[in-house]
């Protein structure tokens, strides 16, 4: 069903090929957006994606586009603020996770997940400030995690890039509000996708159990936060973290 909430708005979502930053694409098109399905290796993913979109009525086009890249998010941004003269709405959510002991940990899994977790947040949110200041208005949303909220065994660079999400969401919402930018982020717990399939049963049964709702989110559960942040409703929310967990960081 197509509603309006978000008509005549132009959004980027990163790493759109696959899991919640999918469902956040599909579910902005359905409300109207124009969409950027961002992706890195996905090729064909993305390009189901916009498929199910277009199929369904709705706006859409893939962009390739490895966001830890400085010189290519700014490619990217340029592209969009060429094509469609605005940008309203980013979702930062491409992510990746490198998991392992802090004391087995390589350099390079940790430069890594901060690149893209981290780096390329700031690459989007810095190449797009411009455009959304010159507009005065503008939503970004960041996907954060509970790992960034509480810290997780096993993912000291990934809990340390999201709660760089997590500060890099306050400053970019303390210097763009009085230009009618919000930038909140949303701390998913563990939702079911690609990134959470890999878990062995023994990590997936002690996870549910740290959740007080006991069983995993949906890809939707997200989307649905995040269209609300970027609709005219969440007009008075920013520097927000909102946690989407089914109770786990309370
Ligand atoms: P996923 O299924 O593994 O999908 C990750 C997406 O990010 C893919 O579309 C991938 O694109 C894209 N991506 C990765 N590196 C990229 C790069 N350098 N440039 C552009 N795109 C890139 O992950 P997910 O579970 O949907 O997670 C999405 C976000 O939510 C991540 O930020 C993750 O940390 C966060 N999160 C997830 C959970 C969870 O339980 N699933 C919990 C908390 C937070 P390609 O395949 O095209 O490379």
């Amino acid at each position: 069903m197509m509603n309006n909430s978000l008509e005549n708005k132009v959004a980027v979502i990163t790493g759109a090929s696959r899991g919640i930053g999918r469902q956040i694409a599909l579910s902005m098109a359905e409300e109207g957006a124009t969409v950027i399905v961002n992706y890195n290796g996905s090729a064909e993913k993305a390009k189901e994606v916009v498929k199910e979109i277009t199929e369904a009525g709705g706006k859409a086009e893939a962009y390739q586009c490895d966001v830890s890249d400085f010189e290519k998010a700014a490619g990217l941004m340029d592209y969009v603020v060429k094509t469609y003269g605005h940008v309203d709405i980013l979702v930062n959510n491409a992510g990746i996770t490198r998991d392992n002991l802090l004391m087995k940990m390589s350099e390079e899994d940790f430069d890594a997940v901060l690149s893209t977790n981290l780096k390329g947040a700031f690459n989007c949110t810095r190449h797009i400030s411009r455009q959304m200041i010159k507009q005065r208005g503008g939503r970004i949303i960041n996907i954060s995690s509970v790992s960034g909220v509480m810290g997780n065994g096993g993912q000291a660079n990934y809990s340390a890039s999201k709660a760089g999400v997590i500060g890099l969401t306050k400053a970019a919402a303390r210097e763009m509000a009085s230009r009618g930018i919000t930038v909140n982020a949303i701390a998913p717990g563990f939702i079911k996708t690609e990134m959470t399939e890999v878990l062995s049963e023994a990590v997936k049964t002690a996870a549910e159990a740290q959740i007080p709702m006991k069983h995993f989110g949906e890809t939707t559960d997200i989307a649905n936060m995040a269209v609300f942040l970027a609709s005219d409703k969440a007009r008075y929310i920013t520097g927000q973290v909102i946690s989407v967990d089914g109770g786990m960081a309370m």
